[in-house]
């Protein structure tokens, strides 16, 4: 039996709802877990003076993985506080960002909807070199594709596909990559992403590729998203591709990502801190606790994460929702029946 040590880094708001709900399902595996909980985030910032402690990246660095909730960042500019996460991406090289979409037995989850998108993290417009001319009238970006960075993340993709196959995640159809961009428009950039995906497709005969320009990709993906099995993507467009493919299967309290890097994972719900709801109890923790599911997968735990996955699907099936969904249940009665089904399965 593996031992794990896992870093729990709530944040700010609701973070600190969800975050210890999730551990508590991970806690009712009986798997050999140790957790040590980390600070981050806006009032970490406000308290320390840095958005991501020292002391933190020491003891991610004992860590074998990281389960983080959300922070709040202000929408004004403000000196010396920069958004952890993105910090914690570049810092343990998290160059994979994976969400799974799958349909939910939820209000509003279309149907058959099995995909999983595969995000370049670490470069594009994310490399955050903007500029102001001195005119203080242009504001210039810097966006990075690179042939290494491309090709890697392509490679994840091409695996995933074929795993996906494996697993049967679409019993009786063939795997495939879809890969986003917008080469006709930037031919050096996406053009780069595009060349270097494909060339990678080469290796992997079994796993059929298309692709598909950003903009229409936004469109099918809404209205035909039972179509699509991997879509990989540059930074950006896969960060919203990411965040419109949550809404197509129940929303923000239910989708979570996978930052996965050579040696580290952080696996986080795609919501925020939701300040609004804040302190009342009636967080959806089902976003946190599939994000530690991932988590337990990317670790190589994958029958504990589908056992996870599993419970989840029965609570929400049994209709035990929290106000998001429109239900009336609480974030304590929700994570108590996840742990019910899991211990009856
Ligand atoms: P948000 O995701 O925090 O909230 C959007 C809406 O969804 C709110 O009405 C909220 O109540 C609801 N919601 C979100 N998660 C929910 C959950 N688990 N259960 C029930 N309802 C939920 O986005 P926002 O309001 O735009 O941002 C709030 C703060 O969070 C901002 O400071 C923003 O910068 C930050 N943020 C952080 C992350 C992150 O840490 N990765 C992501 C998005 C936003
Ligand atoms: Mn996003």
């Amino acid at each position: 039996r593996r031992r794990y040590r896992i870093a729990l880094i709530p944040g700010d708001g609701i973070g600190g709802e969800v975050v210890p709900a999730a551990r508590q399902v991970l806690e009712s595996l009986g798997l050999d877990l140790t957790f040590v909980e980390l600070a981050a985030g806006w009032e970490t910032f406000q308290r320390e003076g840095t958005a991501l402690p020292a002391e933190t990246l020491a003891a991610l660095e004992r860590c074998h993985g990281a389960l983080f909730g959300a922070v709040s960042s202000p929408s004004h500019r403000v000196e010396g506080y920069t958004s952890p996460i993105i910090a914690l991406r570049r810092h343990l090289d998290l160059y994979a960002n994976l969400r799974p979409v799958v349909s939910a037995p939820v209000p509003g989850s279309q149907p058959d909807v099995d995909l999983l998108i595969v995000r370049e993290n670490t470069e594009c417009l994310y490399v955050k070199q903007e500029q102001l001319e001195d005119d203080g009238e242009t504001a210039v970006a810097r966006r990075v594709i690179t042939r290494r960075a491309s090709a890697r993340i392509a490679r994840v993709a091409f695996e995933r596909a074929r795993a996906r196959q494996a697993a049967s995640a679409r019993p009786g159809r063939s795997p495939r990559v879809t890969v986003v961009h917008k080469a006709n428009v930037l031919p050096l950039t996406d053009g780069l992403f595009r060349e270097t995906a494909l060339a990678v497709a080469a290796d992997y005969p079994d796993v059929a590729v298309e692709e598909q320009i950003v903009d229409s990709m936004a469109y099918r993906l809404i209205r035909e998203p039972q179509r699509y099995d991997v879509i990989l993507a540059p930074n950006l467009y896969g960060d919203i591709l990411s965040d419109a493919a949550a809404a197509l299967v129940g929303g923000l309290g239910l989708v979570a990502s996978a930052n996965v890097g050579d040696r580290f994972v952080v696996a986080e719900p795609v919501h925020g801190s939701a300040p609004d709801i804040a302190g009342q109890g009636i967080a959806n923790p089902v976003a946190t606790v599939r994000a530690a599911a991932l988590l337990l997968a990317a670790l190589g735990e994958p029958e504990a994460a589908g056992r996870i996955e599993r419970a989840v699907g029965r609570v929400l099936a049994d209709g035990i929702w929290t106000p998001d969904l429109g239900g009336t249940a609480r974030t304590g009665q929700v994570t108590r029946a996840i742990i019910q089904a899991l211990q009856s399965s």
